[in-house]
């Protein structure tokens, strides 16, 4: 759990070992916040513009819209206690959702409500919020992939895409989705060590669509021959009324490639024919995600440990998926960091 307030006390009882952390992700952004409260020298890399990966809201004249992560729940004591942090600090909130579930069997559309006892969460006022304040104060470079990674005389460099190299860390921790990661990992002449990386996480278009309409629920679970879920965003505190559809992973594998007016259509028809919604629909954001959530047919592989190359890897799907399991795969990283360095120093 990160309180930030410890950060500076704390700093002076380690040595300043330099952590590269790839992923600016809730997996990374929890692993360089621990690792830092316990005095390590961290660097955060994304190649992304912001910070946030799957958990990030795209800023519009709507507001933001969250185009990944629609909410998330707390089970675990660790991450109840971060979650309270954040509540305490403003920078998340519950959602005070309804809930029903979409279903069309054979072209017979049902929707029922589906009330449940589930307390679920938004950042505030965009879904990287809480992103944003576990990197507070600490190095962050965007806009840069990582494109290779070099280990030598017990020193990494990493080269980013922008033809910039990054040297002198003595551990590197990738937070990134398996198949990026693997990739990295060929490219570096890094042992393999994913066996289903390809299928670990599985595509989903994110359609946003505007329509001054009152929906069904706020979060509707569905089963559907295209859909797994539906959002409305009005009592999600900073964001505007709006809908944000996410196709399943099965219907968004098959047309990966199609444009935005492709999804655009389909979502209207989603809204029209299952929704009944007979106002306006305006079409806003469509997003794809090549790597969203964890197929639940595959066996999870937790955290990957390489000391022998200082090297750590690890992200939602080492335990299966959600923001809950980043935040615990960030922890554990950043555990079986500072358990190596202590190793290392008792057999000095
Ligand atoms: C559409 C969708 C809906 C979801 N809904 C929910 C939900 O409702 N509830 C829930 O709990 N979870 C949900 N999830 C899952 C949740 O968002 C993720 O579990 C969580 O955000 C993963 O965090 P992470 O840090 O492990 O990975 P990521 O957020 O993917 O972070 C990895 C980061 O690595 C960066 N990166 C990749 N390659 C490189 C490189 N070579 N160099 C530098 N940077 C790189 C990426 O830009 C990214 O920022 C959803 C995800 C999606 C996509």
């Amino acid at each position: 759990m990160i309180q930030r307030k410890s950060v500076t006390s704390s700093k002076e009882k380690t040595t300043m070992k330099k952590i590269a952390v790839i992923g600016a992700g809730l997996t990374g952004a929890t692993a360089a916040a621990n690792l830092v409260q316990q005095g390590y020298q961290v660097t955060v890399f994304d190649k992304g513009r912001s910070a946030g990966g799957r958990m990030s809201s795209k800023r519009t004249e709507q507001g933001y819209l969250d185009m990944g992560a629609q909410y998330f729940t707390a089970r675990t004591d660790v991450f109840k206690q971060q979650v309270q942090l954040w509540l305490d600090a403003g920078q998340a909130d519950v959602w005070p959702c309804t809930t029903a579930l979409l279903c069309n069997e054979d072209g017979v559309v049902s929707l029922k409500s589906s009330k449940d006892e589930q307390r679920r969460f938004v950042g505030v006022p965009s879904m990287h919020s809480p992103i944003n304040a576990l990197l507070l104060g600490i190095p962050l470079i965007t806009g840069c992939r990582i494109s290779k990674l070099d280990y030598r005389q017990q020193s990494w460099i990493l080269w980013g895409d922008n033809g910039i190299s990054y040297a002198g860390f003595d551990a590197v921790l990738l937070t990134l989705p398996p198949a990026q990661a693997q990739q990295l990992m060929t490219q570096s002449s890094l042992p393999e060590v994913f066996d289903t990386a390809a299928n670990l996480l599985e595509p989903c278009w994110a359609v946003a669509m505007q329509a001054e309409a009152s929906p069904a629920g706020d979060a509707i679970f569905c089963q559907h021959p295209k859909l797994r879920f539906i959002s409305h965003q009005q009592y999600k505190s900073g964001r505007n009324s709006c809908f944000v559809l996410h196709f399943n992973a099965a219907f968004s594998a098959e047309h990966l490639q199609q444009p935005a007016d492709f999804w655009f259509a389909e979502a209207t028809a989603v809204l029209r024919d299952e929704l009944n919604i007979k106002q306006t629909i305006e079409p806003l954001v469509a997003h794809r995600w090549l790597y969203a959530s964890q197929n639940d047919q595959t066996a999870v592989p937790g955290c990957i440990e390489l000391p022998d190359h200082q090297l750590w890897l690890g992200g939602d799907w080492s335990y299966g998926g959600r923001v809950e399991n980043a935040y615990l795969a960030g922890f554990a990283l950043a555990q079986a960091v500072i358990r190596n360095y202590k190793l290392q120093q008792e057999n000095a």
